[in-house]
C-alpha cells in the first residue's frame, strides 16, 4: 500500500481532505469523488513529468484520458503530485 508523506508538516493530506465528510475520500467510487469540489494543483504540488513510476496513469485517482478525480483541470498523464495513489490500495 502507498504512503503519503510530507516534508511541510503544516500541510497534510488529512487536512487537505478534511472538509469532506468522514471517510468521503477514501469511500467514495472516483467517479462520485469528481462531484466534489476539486483541489487545486498548487494544492496537491502537482507536477508535469514524475520523477518515478507514481504517474498520473498509474493513480487510482486517474480519469482517463486527462483528467483527475481529485484535483481540478487537464492533467498530464505522465505527471504526479502530492495525494498519488496506489491503485487497489
Ligand atoms: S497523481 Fe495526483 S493529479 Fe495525478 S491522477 Fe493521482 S491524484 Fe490526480
Amino acid at each position: 500500500m502507498a504512503r503519503f508523506h510530507s516534508r511541510n508538516p503544516h500541510f497534510s493530506r488529512r487536512a487537505l481532505l478534511g472538509g469532506m465528510p468522514a471517510g468521503c475520500a477514501a469511500a467514495l467510487p472516483v467517479g462520485e469523488a469528481s462531484a466534489h469540489v476539486k483541489l487545486s494543483k498548487d494544492a496537491v504540488r502537482f507536477k508535469k513529468l514524475s520523477a518515478d513510476d507514481r504517474t498520473c496513469r498509474s493513480c487510482a485517482l486517474f480519469v482517463a484520458p486527462s483528467s483527475c478525480a481529485f484535483v481540478e483541470g487537464p492533467i498530464e498523464p505522465e505527471g504526479t503530485c502530492w495525494i498519488w495513489r496506489a491503485r487497489g490500495a
